[in-house]
């Protein structure tokens, strides 16, 4: 097994990225490696500040004759995804990482290897540290906690950054140039229950399971089922034609995931107990088809059950099962220019009944903020119809894809003449640094770059090496080219 990184190019940023890995630098353990940064950076004589919440800046004057040149940011983040496989003894609080090289790639020994974003902290370094580069004047932003809570960039300080261009290494298709991303915003359903004095006997546990789930962003265009919603349609149609009583709905556990299981618990009379489950199975077959190919596992699990609880009083189930079937979800629009790109969705992420409330927490995001604040007034009237409460908070902010900004026009110019091919433009429907950080710096021109990184936050996270020569002289190019 081949461990040394030292023969690999460019040499500069794979020594920093060696030392890196003998540094843990889990999610809220940045300490030791934002020291590391600014050891190097008095070493080499150069202006260093940390905030509060530990995020690291690092400025390096242009090159002589430089100095006018527009400022421009480097930004990547210190903290990795600690995961590892079952059968490793690793303590990622202790233990560097283990790197070896397989072919065009580098990976770790049954661990994430932190490429993510190692790399792009290593090549800040590598840029910082080499003085016979060209590039007008220069920060290094460093930030915490990307990966759980986006901290380091909801808490940077609005005049920190003096630069109006800024170069975030964090993306992982070298080629591709990433330009957007989705701001995001919950509301969260206050539904009052009232239920029935007289005790059930006998009780049906209805449970949805098998859905594939995923992200409530990047998955949302696949054409996924929603259990709440299969759900809710099932007791919906079955209440047409039997008479049952809701004791419980639940499902769904986080609010960025697309929910993969519901369940229900109704109380029913006996002799209408097969009408109920014929037309619950009914319903279930006509769903079943129609996911046949996105949700081949799709199940319906029917089976007695023992249950305390009183039922919900007729008003309440009907308010609950028109509610839950009425509040949007699923892709709203798609960005007319971006091929593929989801501009606006929303999740109908949770239903939680308890006593005399039930929750519901849906997690709306758009590239556009305007648009996102529509999902949120739709299902505001949803619940205005309905009679109930709905709260909203503040959420996180979107960046806007611009196609005619001037950064990019200029990027894709360097890589063609570069590597005579065009780069991919896109943007994600997700959350990241750079929008956070572009609303507190506003007229900011960012892009995000970066090498190949397969399989990040997994133990099969793996970096490809020709990939990281070709982001380092793309990166050198363009930082000469703009000064
Ligand atoms: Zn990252």
């Amino acid at each position: 097994m081949n461990t040394d990184l030292s023969s690999l190019k460019p040499e500069k940023l794979w020594k920093h990225f060696s030392a890196i890995l003998t540094i843990p630098h889990g999610s809220g353990n940045e300490k030791a490696l934002a020291s590391h940064i600014l050891n190097l950076a008095k070493k080499w004589n150069l202006e260093t500040l940390q905030d509060k919440v530990g995020n690291v800046v690092v400025r390096k004057p242009a090159s002589p004759g430089k100095e006018k040149a527009p400022g421009v940011v480097l930004q990547a983040h210190l903290d990795m995804v600690c995961e590892k496989n079952s059968d490793v003894q690793h303590d990622f609080l202790k233990d560097p990482i283990q790197a070896y090289i397989e072919g065009d790639w580098v990976k770790a020994r049954g661990t994430t290897l932190g490429a993510d974003n190692g790399i792009g902290v290593a090549a800040c370094l590598a840029v910082l540290e080499d003085k016979s580069l060209l590039h007008g004047p220069l920060e290094c932003l460093f930030t915490v906690d990307e990966e759980t809570g986006l901290t380091g960039a909801f808490k940077l300080k609005k005049d920190i950054l003096k630069g109006k261009l800024l170069l975030n290494l964090d993306s992982e298709d070298e080629g591709t140039f990433t330009i957007g991303c989705a701001g995001g915003a919950d509301s969260e359903i206050n539904l009052l229950l009232e239920r029935k004095r007289k005790k059930a006997k006998n009780c049906l546990l209805i449970k949805i399971t098998g859905l594939r789930g995923g992200h409530s962003g990047l998955d949302i265009n696949l054409g996924r089922g929603n259990a709440l919603k299969s759900l809710a349609r099932l007791l919906f149609r079955a209440s047409a034609e039997t008479r049952f009583e809701i004791i419980s709905f639940n499902g769904g556990s986080k609010r960025n995931a697309i929910p993969r299981e519901a369940w229900a618990v109704v109380a029913v009379e006996k002799d209408e107990e097969r009408s109920l489950k014929n037309q619950l199975r009914k319903e279930f077959q006509a769903l079943k088809f129609e996911y046949r190919v996105t949700e081949p596992d799709l199940t319906l699990d029917l089976r007695p059950i023992a249950e305390s609880e009183f039922p919900l009083t007729v008003e309440s189930q009907t308010r609950l099962i028109n509610l839950i079937l009425s509040l949007p979800h699923g892709v709203i629009s798609m960005h007319p220019e971006i091929a593929g790109l989801v501009e606006t969705s929303t999740n109908l992420a949770i239903v939680n009944t308890e006593g005399k409330q039930a929750r519901i927490i849906c997690s709306s995001r758009s590239s556009v903020m305007s648009a996102l604040e529509a999902v949120r007034l739709v299902i505001r009237a949803v619940c205005q119809l309905a009679g109930v409460r709905v709260v909203q908070p503040e959420g996180y902010p979107a960046w806007t894809p611009n196609l005619k900004a001037e950064l990019l026009q200029k990027m894709i110019e360097i890589y063609k003449n570069l590597f005579q091919k065009e780069p991919e433009v896109k943007a994600v429907h997700a959350g990241l640094e750079c929008g956070i950080i572009g609303e507190k710096y506003p007229g900011m021109d960012m892009i995000s770059f970066g090498p190949t990184i397969r399989n990040p936050h997994s133990p099969d996270e793996r970096v490809q090496i020709g990939s990281v020569e070709r982001f380092w002289n793309f990166l050198l190019e363009t930082l000469i080219r703009l000064s």
